[in-house]
């Protein structure tokens, strides 16, 4: 089976401006569209999981989400092979609050991608920008890349020291995540 990377999106794939709520504040970051070409050239599969908390706090539709994600992926050369989010936060309304399985930390939306895609971990990999992120991945077979391309970064080693857990590899962008899986894989 094909190893699939995880990849976040607002920072390690786009421009981290807070809630993209429209197509129009999407900025895909420019090394996006190749870094995926390379890791799909090298047999991975590409899985986008989100947090869109946007929805629960009303800012959003999950048709605006769509309309961002039809544009992201054109945008990526309609490279990855699926969008995985979680509209939910815990303060929430609009039918998406209270606790849920899959907002980041928790590992939920990569449990949806083995039970929906029928993706395996081993083998895989998750890139992002923040610790929850990677916190999603503990105890699972995937290795993990900080890139320092979306929030900054000191305050996301700090809450990954704090949970003990240290990234697999830290990269300035997804190009040099990309780099560093490709020469380790
Ligand atoms: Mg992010
Ligand atoms: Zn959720």
């Amino acid at each position: 089976m094909r190893p699939t990377v995880f990849l976040d999106r607002d920072g390690t794939l786009n421009r981290e401006v807070g809630f993209v709520r429209s197509p129009h504040m999407l900025e895909v970051l420019p090394f996006a569209r190749p870094s995926l070409q390379r890791l799909h050239d090298a047999g991975y599969r590409l899985v986008v999981v989100t947090n869109q908390s946007g929805i629960a706090r009303g800012l959003y539709s999950e048709n605006d989400l769509a309309a961002v994600h039809a544009r992201l992926h054109h945008e990526l050369g309609e490279l990855p092979d699926a969008y995985l989010h979680c509209p939910h936060h815990p303060d929430g309304a609009h039918g998406y609050g209270g606790a849920c399985a899959c907002r980041k930390p928790g590992p939920g939306l990569l449990h949806q991608a083995r039970t929906l895609l029928g993706v395996d971990f081993v083998g895989g990999a998750l890139v992002g920008d923040s610790a929850r992120d990677l916190l999603m991945a503990r105890g699972l077979p995937l290795r993990t890349v900080l890139v320092r391309s979306g929030k900054p970064v000191a305050a996301e080693r700090a809450a990954l020291q704090a949970a003990a857990m240290t990234a697999d590899h830290e990269a300035d962008d997804l190009v040099g995540a990309v780099d560093w899986l490709l020469r380790t894989h």
